[in-house]
């Protein structure tokens, strides 16, 4: 599995990274929007992990960029944040990304949920194919 880790703080980033190379996913890092952006102009992940606090731009720039590009707007976006306040879960799977992690990261499920999430998109979009 392909996966993007878009985390401006070192230390989630590495536990993040470490955590999914140990599972067989290739990945690429970004520590802001724009670092993300030239990695997606020629690399497309199979998954998203997005930090929606970031520097200069927020999260959510990037999650409406990838929305609006025909050849990315598929991909799952699951949110990674350390906000954990009720009705934060809704707030942002209405907002646009298909999922939602609070931090501090649960390092023995981690991997796992990313990738029942992703096979569930992929399933879900198969069947919807299926009827055109
Ligand atoms: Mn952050």
């Amino acid at each position: 599995m392909k996966t993007l880790i878009v985390e401006d703080n070192e230390l989630n980033l590495v536990l993040a990274r470490d955590l999914l190379l140990h599972h067989g996913h290739e990945v690429m890092t970004a520590t802001t929007v724009a670092e993300a952006r030239v990695t997606l102009s020629r690399w497309r992940p199979d998954v998203v992990l997005l930090d929606v606090q970031l520097p200069e731009e927020p999260g959510t720039a990037l999650l409406d960029e990838i929305r609006l590009d025909p050849t990315l707007r598929s991909v799952p976006i699951i949110a990674v944040t350390a906000f954990a306040m009720a009705g934060d879960r809704e707030r942002f799977l209405e907002r646009g990304f298909d999922h939602y992690m609070s931090k501090p990261i649960d390092t023995r499920r981690f991997a796992s949920e990313i990738e029942a999430q992703v096979s569930l998109r992929s399933e879900a979009r198969g069947i919807l194919s299926e009827f055109p």
